[in-house]
């Protein structure tokens, strides 16, 4: 069975920035151009060239072509809070020594 993957736009204003986020065993921050993901997956695998991209970028990728994806509106204000909510759920996912590898896999 696949595992479900939320994909949020997250639109702050009045800048009209836009933040990605991808909710799949954990919330992560994801962009397309240049491909990033704040997953330990993609930081210990992908980016070392070892395996190709994270599940969230691939939910990302199949969630923009098809637009099918939430839209939060938000200040900008907001942006702060919700980068530095993330920042230190992965500070903690780290800490405890979660396994990095396993962590964002993508499902086959
Ligand atoms: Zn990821």
């Amino acid at each position: 069975m696949r595992e479900e993957a939320r994909v949020i736009k997250h639109v702050f204003l009045p800048s009209r920035r836009a933040v990605w986020t991808v909710v799949s065993g954990g919330e992560y921050i994801v962009s397309l151009d240049p491909p990033s993901c704040t997953c330990p997956y993609f930081f210990f695998n992908t980016l070392r060239g070892r395996r190709g991209i994270c599940k969230h970028l691939r939910a990302l990728e199949r969630a923009v072509y098809w637009g099918e994806y939430e839209i939060v509106l938000g200040s900008d204000d907001e942006l702060e809070i919700l980068l530095r909510g993330i920042l230190k759920d992965l500070w903690i996912s780290f800490y405890k020594g979660r396994a990095p590898a396993a962590s964002g896999a993508p499902v086959a």
